[in-house]
């Protein structure tokens, strides 16, 4: 063996050894410099006496902690909850989400193979069953509103084939172009997409917003960054509590609560714009810290989700 064989032999390893650390150090805690809290005004609200909300849990994902925000650990498992949010409101429901719906084996079919492959999908009951069982007359439903438009976010719209969904701009250009990501929202039919816009000011420290009801009780800001037309809606409840769904800004609350993003690998994977991820959890870690009784309702973590009233 020649003496540069033997060098090789030595630094081949090491090399890999610094990459595979590497690597491991994009899991690690990395928190987000800390902002002060809120300290703008607290919206007012007059949410109607007949207004609740129901948790629609279609299915699970089984997934960890590590996946979800820097300093999560793999030994931590998460059940990814699928769900949708039924919010019932004299003026007209608002099904935020919709969770899988009843063809989404053959969505799932679709999705690439690395992706299934590193996804056990464990199907519950689609939002339309559960409320169809329920004896709820479609009628009242008068839209559904996405936070965005990613395939588990969207599998559930065709079994609602006459309620509009409401997205804004941005995102319809993303359900356009945005690749095998949006794949399912690009089969929906275009017009049943119907655009909204923030035409309302500042709230809750976000630039814009779009009161739906006219009473403050479901509010819709931009959140862009997970993809481009992202938004969080906040639901005042006439109880008094508060809600935010804020999508997949963060998969788990730590995310927001602990400001760390999303590890490298998964951050590449499916965030559009990571910068615009890390702005918008800082806005939501301010509220946090102004509002301990906000519900903060990351899409796919079970524990908030679980606070909620079933059907
Ligand atoms: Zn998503």
């Amino acid at each position: 063996m020649t003496r540069r064989t033997k060098r090789w032999l030595v630094a081949i390893p090491i090399a890999l050894a610094l990459l595979v650390a590497l690597f491991a150090r994009t899991f690690s805690a990395a928190p987000l410099p800390p902002v002060p809290p809120y300290a703008g005004p607290t919206p007012s609200a007059t949410p109607p006496a007949g207004m609740r909300v129901v948790h629609l849990p279609t299915g699970i994902i089984p997934r960890n902690a590590a996946i979800a925000y820097r300093g999560g650990a793999f030994s931590d498992k998460r059940d990814f909850t699928m769900s949708a949010l039924l919010v019932k409101h004299p003026r007209g429901d608002v099904l935020i989400d919709t969770g899988f719906g009843r063809g989404i084996d053959a969505q799932f079919a679709s999705m690439p193979w690395f992706f299934r492959a590193g996804s056990k999908l464990h199907k519950g009951r689609p939002a339309a069953d559960q409320l169809a069982a329920a004896g709820y007359d479609a009628k009242n439903l008068r839209a559904i509103l996405l936070t965005h438009a990613h395939w588990d976010h969207v599998s559930g719209i065709p079994d609602f084939p006459d309620v509009p969904v409401w997205i804004t701009a941005e995102e319809r250009r993303f359900i356009a172009d945005g690749g095998t990501i949006t794949d399912i929202a690009r089969s929906i039919p275009t017009a049943r997409y119907v655009d909204y816009a923030f035409e309302q000011g500042p709230y809750l420290g976000f630039p814009r917003s779009y009161d739906v009801h006219g009473d403050g009780s479901i509010v819709v800001v931009p959140a862009p960054g997970h993809t481009p037309g992202s938004v969080i809606v906040f639901v005042h409840l006439p109880t008094g509590q508060r809600l935010a769904l804020v999508g997949d800004l963060a998969w788990q609350r730590e995310g927001i609560l602990e400001r760390e993003e999303r590890p490298w690998l998964t951050r590449t994977a499916v965030d559009h714009d990571p910068a615009g991820v890390r702005d918008n959890l800082l806005r939501m870690n301010a509220l946090a810290a102004r509002y301990p009784d906000l519900l903060i309702l990351p899409a796919h973590d079970a524990r908030p989700f679980a606070q909620l009233p079933p059907l």
